[in-house]
């Protein structure tokens, strides 16, 4: 991705992120789960930039919305949170070996184990610092990617089991993911959610003193109680963007969409009737009508798979009090609008995605756009495009 921007203030464009939309989307998932699970704990997960919201603002907002946990995927973003400052626990997931394990147990980061590699090195680093650390085991329940199947999951239990006895390690939590939590009447979600029962009851039996038992990402939380047990993890959610756009928009959930993308017209000009529009001329001009220019493109993060082809609209854009769409191809640095006799002027404010219920195009929209889902839209957002704060 692109460096942030320098001079923030003279980008033609910005992600306007709405902090309160945050913590209030934390509080109400809180208490949507509290409501069965009185004791349920939410952690906010903030890898990825915050799905693009910016790492340390989100969190803290998250924190204030009462999430009790963090989770990253990556140490590097674990420590990122630390060395800002942010409190509250921190559990991060994915490493490779050679994962700086002393750093995160020292600076009192909850560490995941998935193979049995990443079992010896927490230990090692738990003996090098003399500094207990706080495992979860990722449990492999179905769906096929990271953490290790009932048949192994021996192999890491084991050596944490030891250590466990020696005082090195506490194994702190049993988790896994769901490979069909956005579709909730899936034969898989049952049967993960047992072969997850079975895991825990393995985990207890053998001596484990579990303080976090957690399956549910957000589609989890909103549709599946169920899968709530200690502790829920919701990541786009936290953002105010459904994760079962099929099942309901952010409204059905009370979620606020926290993030508004907006860019400033650059060029308004007059075209002729058939003047081919942008690369390839995937857009022919229908009558003598004006353009609107917009500075933004694919090196900001704009899918170009949201393109207009063969004259059929591309991607939505807010502009001029109408709902319009992306004329012909999205260019690296700059989409092109055909705004007709709409009484817009350079320097107007386009509003590509925000908060639907404001009469903006949503993030789901854009998804719909461009083939893929609202997550990729917020994440991809370059760093070149600043982030302005609401508080
Ligand atoms: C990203 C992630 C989440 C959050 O998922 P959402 O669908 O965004 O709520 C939860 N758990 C794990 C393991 C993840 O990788």
């Amino acid at each position: 991705m692109s460096q942030p921007s320098q001079f923030p203030a003279l980008y033609p464009a910005r992600a306007i992120i709405d902090l309160p939309a945050i913590s209030h989307n934390v509080a109400s998932m809180t208490s949507r789960v509290r409501s069965h699970h009185p004791q349920a704990q939410v952690m906010a997960v903030v890898k990825a930039n915050a799905y693009g919201h910016g790492l340390v603002p989100s969190a803290r907002a998250a924190l204030q919305g009462g999430a009790t946990w963090l989770g990253v995927a990556q140490a590097s973003e674990a420590l990122a949170l630390r060395s800002a400052g942010v409190p509250g626990r921190i559990l991060t997931w994915l490493y490779a070996p050679g994962v700086p394990f002393a750093e995160l147990l020292a600076a009192d980061i909850d560490v995941s184990v998935a193979a049995p590699w990443a079992a010896h090195q927490v230990i090692a680093a738990a003996r090098d610092t003399g500094v207990q650390a706080r495992v979860h085991v990722k449990v492999d329940t179905g769906l096929g990617r990271n953490g290790a199947t009932l048949d192994h999951v021996g192999e890491i239990l084991d050596p944490l089991l030891d250590a466990q006895r020696a005082g090195l390690v506490s194994i702190t939590g049993v988790w896994s993911h769901f490979a069909f939590a956005d579709e909730p009447d899936h034969p898989t979600v049952v049967a993960q959610a047992h072969v997850f029962d079975q895991a825990i009851a393995l985990f207890e039996r053998e001596g484990a003193h579990l303080e976090v038992r957690h399956l549910a990402n957000s589609a989890a939380t909103l549709t599946n109680p169920a899968a709530t047990y200690d502790l829920v993890r919701p990541g786009l959610a936290v953002y105010g963007l459904s994760p079962v756009p099929h099942l309901g928009g952010p409204q059905d959930f009370d979620l606020r969409p926290a993030m508004t993308l907006e860019a400033d017209v650059a060029t308004v000009k007059d075209l002729p009737a058939g003047h081919g529009v942008s690369y390839a001329h995937h857009y022919l001009t229908q009558r003598d009508t004006r353009l609107a220019v917009l500075p933004v493109g694919y090196a900001d993060g704009i899918p170009r798979h949201a393109s207009g082809a063969h004259n059929e609209p591309g991607g939505p854009i807010a502009l001029g009090g109408k709902r319009l769409a992306i004329a012909g191809r999205v260019c690296m640095d700059q989409v092109v609008v055909d705004i007709g006799d709409l009484p817009v002027v350079e320097g107007d404010r386009a509003v590509l995605f925000g908060d639907p219920s404001a009469g903006v195009p949503g993030a789901q929209d854009w998804a719909d756009a461009a083939g893929t889902i609202s997550y990729e839209i917020t994440t991809r957002l370059a760093d070149r495009v600043p982030r302005i704060y609401l508080t």
